[in-house]
């Protein structure tokens, strides 16, 4: 999406540890018109997948997928990152490992909003290592549903999580993929 790499050029920051920081119009301060961009191109791709449910991790996807969802006309349910020590029985659990915080922590979702026979699309602002992702798919898995995709904001492709995603056969469409980013702030993407 043309679009969207002409605004990370303009508007990311490149940190320490590969780190892109897009906060002033997805991460913290939300652009909602260009969010709205964003969501008729998941619709795009996924119109013809037949999804009934979108499905996100907490914080940041939630804005995408629930602008996104507004196009399909379909729930969101988010999974939920868990600070406690104990895990209800009534929902399903996972562990991720987060590339931002470098720390490992559960990831939970009420067995009341996914069920066999939901057909899902998984909205993330970010894919890097590819845990955010893995552990929404294991989470869908524990339901029986049906994974139709993942639709991702930006992917830092030099990271391995696309090719292991992609290698089980699962759909990724990412509107801007990152080939490379230096200190410098330079950025640039793959074709
Ligand atoms: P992964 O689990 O694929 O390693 O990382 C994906 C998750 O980590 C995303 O949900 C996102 O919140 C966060 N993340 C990974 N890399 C970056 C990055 O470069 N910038 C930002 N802002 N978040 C990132």
């Amino acid at each position: 999406m043309k679009a969207l790499e002409e605004r990370i050029v303009k508007d990311g920051k490149v940190f320490p540890g590969q780190v892109l920081k897009v906060d002033c119009f997805l991460n913290h301060q939300v652009d909602v018109a260009f969010l709205n961009e964003i969501g008729r191109e998941f619709y795009r791709l996924y119109k013809d997948s037949g999804v009934n449910k979108i499905f996100t991790i907490e914080a940041s996807g939630i804005g995408i997928a629930c602008i996104t969802a507004q196009y399909f006309n379909v729930p969101v349910v988010f999974a939920k990152k868990s600070l406690g020590k104990n895990i209800a029985s009534d929902v399903y659990s996972t562990k991720v490992r987060s590339f931002t915080h470098g720390r490992e922590y559960d990831v939970i979702v009420s067995q009341e909003f996914l069920h066999k026979e939901d057909r899902i699309l998984i909205i993330d602002d970010f894919l890097a290592q590819g845990c955010a992702l893995n552990g929404l798919i294991d989470l869908i898995n524990c339901a029986g549903a049906e994974v139709v995709g993942a639709g991702i904001v930006i992917e830092k492709a030099f990271q391995q999580g696309g090719d292991i995603i992609r290698s089980k056969g699962i759909r990724v469409e990412s509107l801007a993929r990152i080939s490379s980013m230096s200190d410098d702030g330079s950025i640039t993407f793959c074709d």
